[in-house]
């Protein structure tokens, strides 16, 4: 089977950003095809059931959904309803693990405020700093600005989303969040440091010597009002399902459980050959003008041979990207009467041998786990290459291992005794290769330094025409609101390409 039309769009990989970038393509009325190789959506963030069970795979938390966010302009934008949350307060719950009392990331941003003065006394400087930062940073955001830019038309965009606040952050653009701790007279905050640590490890993969400062004043303050962090009703597999709703009835064109096993430039470089394989093992072929490429752009390397159209400098440019962590995820459930009465849903504490360890806790009655029961999902980051060095008997070993660390490190911080999880697997970086077909398992995209954030990060124009990269290594960087701005991007650069304007309707 071919798909001939030479205006046709081939969307390959089908987590928030494939969606996202079909929705909007199908949207404006172009023939777009969405290549899945799961047999369900979501990636990242989509959901698996065992028995009375859906655990949210990867994302648990969402950002964007309040008005102005990326996803609310999105569902606005294609008119209809975003998948129905409720906001996060206190968002997250930051034990440091040293027998302090934890931190609160209060919604309301006075009480916010005050728990951050109670707690790291002496530093409103620098949250005053970030926040100026940040809401510089997200006014820039909100006109969808292109970047890093790569021809004229990506720097007009640039610069038509610069407002004149935004001259003063650019004195930042080299520097991190531990140079706006220093400037602040901070950095000696041993407490706020560990905190930071943690908190930023989660965004942006780095610690405050290595994220980006314009990057880590914004994320810092993303829980707060007016922005917030949102629980979505039932599961995350909402959001893809609401995306997918307007994706089909827009006539688009969902293959599930095809896997694209390579790609190709054909016909004097105008439109791209695509070899996918079914479910039955049949390989079909596809041809497009124009293809969004979602996967980490490490699996073009895989994917284009040397003769497909590559270019060498950009093949070497793919393989210097930087390392690129894993995470490995508990999947429990837990009669409710063995979990702590105090209802937090969110808890990020720092353990001795795991680091940092996200904890959600499903709601009671929202979809994940019968009434009176929950889900609790725990995750922490690792090195890929570990896991894949291993051998059978050593990835066994490894992984009990670290399943009776998170057990010990759930059973000190919530008094979850292990004999009573109702159920309990771990899932590596192997099942993350297995799952969502990212390469070895990487997750997250390429970490927010200042050397490759925003304006220095890897460009979703690439050098071959009609190729277009989104997704959590692109900007603006991981989590489904980011990949949903990098998707608007890669439609807003393609839309263009084809001669026609595109935005969001405000
Ligand atoms: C443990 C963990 C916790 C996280 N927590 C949060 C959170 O709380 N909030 C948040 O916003 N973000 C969170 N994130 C990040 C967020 O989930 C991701 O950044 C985002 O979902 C990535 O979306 P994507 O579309 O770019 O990629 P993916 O979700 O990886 O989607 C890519 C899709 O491509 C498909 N695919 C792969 N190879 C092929 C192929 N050859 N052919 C066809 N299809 C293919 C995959 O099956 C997959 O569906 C978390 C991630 C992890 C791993």
């Amino acid at each position: 089977m071919t798909s001939n039309s030479k205006k046709s769009v081939i969307v390959i990989g089908g987590g928030i950003a494939g969606i996202t970038a079909g929705a909007l393509l199908a949207n404006e009325g172009l023939k777009v095809t969405l290549i899945e190789a799961h047999s369900q959506l979501g990636g990242c963030a989509g959901t698996f059931r065992r028995g009375s069970f859906v655990f949210d795979v990867g994302a648990t938390q969402v950002a964007g959904l309040e008005k102005g966010g990326i996803h609310e302009r999105i569902f606005r934008h294609l008119k209809w309803p975003a998948p129905f949350a409720n906001i996060l307060d206190p968002a997250c719950v930051v034990d440091l693990g040293d027998g302090t009392k934890p931190i609160y990331l209060w919604h309301d941003s006075e009480k916010w405020e005050k728990e951050r003065n109670e707690q790291f006394p002496g530093s409103e400087t620098f949250w005053t700093l970030c926040n100026q930062l940040h809401k510089s940073n997200w006014l820039f955001a909100a006109n969808d600005p292109i970047l890093p830019t790569q021809n004229l038309w990506d720097f007009n965009q640039f610069r038509k989303a610069i407002q004149p606040i935004n001259l003063a952050s650019a004195f930042f653009s080299r520097s991190s969040v531990a140079d706006l701790l220093w400037i602040c007279s901070c950095s000696k905050n041993v407490r706020l440091r560990k905190f930071l640590d943690l908190q930023l490890k989660l965004y942006s993969q780095e610690n405050c010597d290595q994220t980006a400062a314009l990057y880590g004043a914004t994320v810092l303050h993303m829980a707060q009002s007016p922005l917030g962090l949102w629980h979505l009703e039932g599961s995350m597999q909402k959001l893809s399902d609401h995306l997918l709703d307007c994706f089909i009835r827009d006539g688009g064109n969902l293959l599930t459980r095809h896997k694209v096993i390579s790609l190709a430039l054909i016909n004097n470089e105008k439109s791209w050959k695509l070899d996918v394989i079914n479910q039955y093992s049949d390989v079909i072929q596809f041809e497009a003008s124009d293809v969004i490429f979602t996967l980490p752009p490490q699996s073009l390397l895989d994917l284009m041979s040397y003769e497909s159209g590559l270019p060498n400098n950009y093949r070497n440019r793919l393989e210097k990207l930087p390392k690129v962590n894993g995470a490995i995820v508990f999947y429990g459930a837990i009669d409710r009467r063995y979990m702590p009465t105090d209802n937090l849903r969110h808890i990020q504490l720092n353990e001795d041998k795991l680091g940092s360890l996200f904890i959600s806790i499903s709601q009671d009655g929202d979809g994940r786990a019968p009434v009176g029961q929950a889900t609790c999902i725990a995750s922490i980051f690792t090195d890929v290459d570990f896991w894949s060095s291993c051998n059978d008997f050593e990835y066994k070993k490894n992984k009990d291992l670290i399943l009776k660390r998170i057990l010990d490190a759930l059973q000190m911080s919530l008094g979850i005794d292990s004999q009573n999880w109702l159920h309990k697997e771990l899932a590596t970086p192997k099942s993350f290769a297995k799952w969502t077909g990212r390469p070895l398992g990487i997750v997250g995209g390429l970490g927010q330094k200042p050397t490759t954030f925003g304006p220095f990060g890897l460009p979703s124009r690439t050098p071959m025409k009609g190729l277009w990269l989104c997704g959590d290594s692109i900007y603006p960087g991981e989590g489904t609101a980011g990949v949903s701005q990098s998707a608007l991007m890669a439609c807003k650069q393609l839309l263009a390409n084809h001669g026609r304007k595109f935005d969001l309707i405000k």
